[in-house]
């Protein structure tokens, strides 16, 4: 009987299971949408049991379609929507309130606190984080502070805290098992990433009771069983890890200086830095990356807040497109952008520049600039923007780029990918399989229990799909890359004139 490892992709709008062979294809996948729910302006949350149900009922389902049977799967990996916050009653399982969403802001007054003493530093050296509400700390607090009864039962060591990995694992084990793993803890905002545990200073500030925590471990381990009646047998539950750092496992970036870039909503990168967790000064975060040793490797991470969005935008509100894959068509109909930059700061810009007053701005305009350049400029901005985060990260870590390895939806435009490779004067590889982040988990996870005998093992999985070659002449490059500066600077200084700063 061929043996099959079960990946479990929890994200924030579905729930994925996907059964994966020994050369890392995909034998069988499902998957299910659930709902969101926006109580008020900002606010976002998920329902804990439906997380649970959804995920259940997808990998039952994965199962079935291939007549799999629990003694078929030789091991379980768990990936997931980073950050998001759920508490529960340990006895009961009931959740005490809805799974409070990575994307809620509801938190943002707290972190504002923490700027007035000067804690976000300590925070920031301790966790790698640069304080926001996105993380879990704020959320748990809001509800111990706002869930009558909730601070009562958490000091009475009557509730648990988890992540989404964590929930689930409790749940597929009927409560035998509270742990989460490196990566997850290190989004909490709670875990020392140097010291690899809860900290005792923070956990005190936010009046987080340590109780409630779960167990942290490596993300490749055996952190249990499921029960019997879950999915009709034992099955180990060896693999746990946030989306990012399990996609970056799965493109196989094991050394020091590999880059993952997922070209979804938005970037988001991540760039393995070995043994060292290493301070950004250009506001990335330092996060712990995925293995299945103790002494994990550390990451850099960095985002682009508008990338496939943009090219939604330009198919939804501005009506350019039909569909998102025609922008290749359009983007080679022309030479360039006609001397035209979009920058599409639609909520401010990330890393390196953080400004959060920055608009969208179009510069260069002239009367030849027609639709075709309109959507390459969008394009092309998804590629300047990477090339500003590889830059700070090459920069922060002093550690020279290898290699850039792309997925996502937006990874399957090649034009996009060319012009990265141009732009950023490096090969970009993309895989054969896409599914990056669940075949993270399920490597984690068949290492843990031997499926995989070692990373060399899984190395041969990696199959290149496309590789792009740098082809452009240096003085073009820097001659665009020049007006991206200058466009940048047009869109900060439209955030200056609104914040009363200039003149
Ligand atoms: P997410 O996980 O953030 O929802 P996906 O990885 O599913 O994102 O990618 C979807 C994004 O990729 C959308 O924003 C879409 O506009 C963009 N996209 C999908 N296909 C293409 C394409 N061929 N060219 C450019 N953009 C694309």
């Amino acid at each position: 009987m061929r043996k099959l490892i079960m990946a479990l992709d929890q994200g924030t709008t579905s729930s994925r299971c996907i059964l994966f062979d020994k050369s890392g294809n995909i034998c069988s996948m499902a998957q299910k949408e659930f709902t969101q729910y926006y109580p008020r302006p900002g606010w976002v949350e998920h329902n804990p049991k439906e997380i649970w149900s959804s995920q259940l009922a997808v990998a039952a389902e994965s199962m079935a379609m291939i007549g799999a049977g629990a003694d078929q799967v030789a091991a379980i990996g768990i990936t997931n929507q980073r950050e998001t916050t759920i508490l529960w009653d340990r006895n009961t399982g009931e959740p005490v309130y809805n799974a409070v969403v990575w994307q809620c802001r509801r938190t943002s007054d707290m972190i504002e606190e923490l700027k007035k003493d000067g804690f976000h530093q300590i925070i920031r050296q301790k966790t790698g984080l640069i304080p926001d509400a996105y993380f879990s700390a704020t959320k748990i607090a809001w509800i111990l502070e706002h869930v009558p009864g909730a601070r009562e039962r958490a000091n009475a060591g009557e509730l648990m805290f988890g992540t989404v990995d964590t929930w689930l694992m409790w749940n597929l084990t009927k409560g035998e098992v509270h742990a989460t793993d490196y990566t997850n803890a290190s989004r909490t905002m709670l875990f020392d990433i140097h010291r690899l545990c809860w900290d005792r200073e923070i956990l005190a500030r936010f009046d987080i009771p340590e109780a409630i925590l779960p167990k942290v471990y490596p993300s490749g381990y055996l952190f249990g069983y499921t029960s019997a009646s879950v999915l009709g047998g034992r099955i180990p539950i060896a693999g746990a890890a946030g989306d990012q750092q399990a996609a970056l496992f799965g493109q196989c970036c094991f050394e020091q200086g590999e880059v993952k870039n997922t070209y979804g909503t938005g970037c988001f990168l991540l760039m393995n830095t070995g043994k060292e967790a290493i301070c950004s000064d250009s506001g990335l975060l330092t996060t712990v990356a995925a293995g299945t040793s103790k002494t994990p490797a550390y990451a850099l991470e960095g985002s682009v807040f508008v990338a496939g969005a943009g090219i939604q935008w330009l198919r939804d509100s501005m009506g350019l497109l039909s569909n998102a894959a025609q922008s290749q068509k359009y983007c080679e109909k022309v030479e360039d952008t006609a001397g035209m930059y979009i920058v599409p700061a639609f909520a401010g810009m990330g890393a390196p520049y953080w400004n959060q007053y920055a608009r969208g701005t179009v510069v260069g305009l002239t009367r030849g600039c027609a639709k075709e350049h309109f959507i390459r400029a969008t394009l092309e901005a998804i590629a300047y923007q990477t090339a500003d985060v590889l830059q700070a990260m090459e920069r922060d870590s002093g550690i020279h780029l290898k290699s850039l390895k792309v997925d996502g939806g937006a990874s399957a435009n090649d034009f996009l990918m060319q012009f990265q490779a141009d732009i950023v004067d490096t090969q970009v590889q993309r895989p054969r399989c896409i599914e990056t982040t669940a075949l993270g988990a399920a490597y984690l996870a068949g290492l843990a229990v031997g499926y995989w005998k070692d990373q060399e093992e899984i190395k041969v999985n990696w199959q290149m799909g496309k590789c792009f070659e740098s082809a452009m002449e240096a003085g073009r490059r820097e001659a665009l890359l020049k007006g991206w500066k200058r466009a940048v600077r047009c869109a900060l200084a439209w955030a200056k004139d609104e914040d009363g700063v200039s003149s």
